[in-house]
């Protein structure tokens, strides 16, 4: 027993640097996945609040004007700032616009 601790005493070896590095990656697949997982959900319910949005904000055009915003809405109610001030939202996770179907009057896609 005393002789194998003696023979511990030259420092650190290959093995204990693997079996570090080793540690390391382990503890780093278990957390890196969380730190990233908030950050995508966070994209997707802007998307789905940005949604939410454009359909009210189309909905109130309909009653104002008695007819839905054009396509693409960008140039209709996109460009008008009673319904947009900061102009129409682009969707945080693919980067594409929104637009509505001309018979549902309901987003297209964005189902991420
Ligand atoms: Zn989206």
């Amino acid at each position: 027993m005393i002789r194998s601790l003696a023979g511990r005493r030259g420092g650190i070896t290959l093995l204990d640097m693997v079996a570090a590095v080793m540690i390391i990656g382990i503890v780093a697949i278990m957390v890196v996945p969380r730190m990233l997982g908030p950050s995508q959900n966070a994209k997707r319910d802007t998307c789905h609040v940005n949604r939410g949005n454009v359909e009210t904000q189309s909905q109130l055009w309909f009653r104002n004007k008695a007819a839905w915003p054009s396509s693409p809405l960008v140039d209709s109610i996109g460009a008008d700032v009673q319904y947009f001030p900061d102009g129409l939202p682009t969707c945080p996770v693919d980067g594409t616009t929104y637009d509505l179907d001309p018979s549902t009057h309901q987003v297209i896609g964005h189902d991420h």
